[in-house]
């Protein structure tokens, strides 16, 4: 029986297939495991265990290839607040001192509520996007050598293992510069489950094609000759976000096919049959 328990952190109307991430079923179910096993059992078990939760996870490989999907459905997934998410950049373009306050401010939340409730608070998740902006080798000069990223480390590490342990708190970060992450993030208790979520294989592209052509399949705007298995073929090295890029060009050449020549925006004809084909498909692969 694959149903979560009642008491799970799982919400029961949670469906997996309708994440809409495709090709990564592995990674997903591996972050699971690693990051999430310990509460899905009871705080009992967990306190004889003398085990902590995992309070934190690192997304990192190459551009486009669903690290922020992922990040936002463990959001959905679980029962939790609404993920707060912050960005490595903007942090940075806050002026001096605003950047710690921000993520001050996201874990007193959490703190208040670990404060007043215990494990029985919810969970509040903290998507931290673009992370190697903020969190370089301390000592690197990241925030324009004003410190700002050295104490913005500082904060993050002395939230998620400082002298309160908050069992509260679940915090995402997401690079594709793994290597310019300062090694004291990295280490057990802090963002200590690591994935790498790389480029798509072949079966995944088919299912990364399937899901973004899903809606001119069910509205029958896509002609039976565009074949996905193909199009997974010749995707070859392309991310999730290449191919999201490749299905909405096909949509614009098969546009083109209903524009006047000649014209900025004449529309040729009665445009209620219009439909996407292999052609549009490989033109946008050209
Ligand atoms: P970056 O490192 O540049 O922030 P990322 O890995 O976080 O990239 P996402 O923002 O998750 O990438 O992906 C961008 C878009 O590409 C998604 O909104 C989605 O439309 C599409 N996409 C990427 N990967 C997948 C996937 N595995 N399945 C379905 N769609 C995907």
């Amino acid at each position: 029986d694959r149903r979560p328990a009642a008491n799970s952190i799982i919400r029961p109307d949670f469906k997996f297939e309708d994440m809409g991430i495709g090709g990564l079923d592995a990674e997903f179910s591996t972050i699971f495991r690693r990051a999430f096993a310990s509460r899905i059992f009871p705080p009992g078990l967990i306190n004889k265990l003398g085990i902590q939760h995992v309070k934190g996870i690192l997304l990192y490989g190459v551009p486009g290839t669903g690290k922020t999907l992922i990040a936002r459905q463990i959001g959905k997934m679980l029962n939790a607040r609404e993920p707060k998410i912050i960005n490595g950049p903007e942090v940075l373009n806050k002026y001096v001192g605003q950047s710690e306050e921000n993520i001050r401010k996201m874990f007193a939340d959490a703190e208040k509520e670990y404060k007043e409730k215990g494990d029985e608070s919810a969970l509040h998740i903290i998507i931290f996007d673009e992370l190697d902006a903020v969190c370089k080798q301390r000592g690197s000069g990241a925030g324009g050598g004003t410190g700002v990223g050295d104490s913005v480390v500082n904060q993050l590490l002395s939230k998620l293992d400082g002298v309160d342990q908050l069992n509260n708190i679940l915090l995402i970060g997401m690079t594709n510069r793994k290597d310019m992450i300062d090694d004291a993030l990295l280490r057990p208790g802090r963002l200590e489950v690591h994935m790498e979520i790389g480029l798509p294989d072949e079966k995944g592209r088919a299912q990364i094609l399937k899901i973004h052509t899903q809606k001119m399949r069910d509205n029958n705007v896509m002609e039976p000759d565009v074949n996905l298995v193909e199009l997974a073929q010749l995707t070859k090295n392309y991310s999730g976000a290449e191919i999201s890029g490749l299905v909405k060009a096909a949509t614009s050449f098969a546009f083109n096919r209903h524009v006047k020549p000649d014209t900025v925006a004449g529309i040729k004809e009665d445009v209620s049959n219009l439909k996407v084909r292999r052609d549009d498909f490989l033109n946008a692969l050209d």
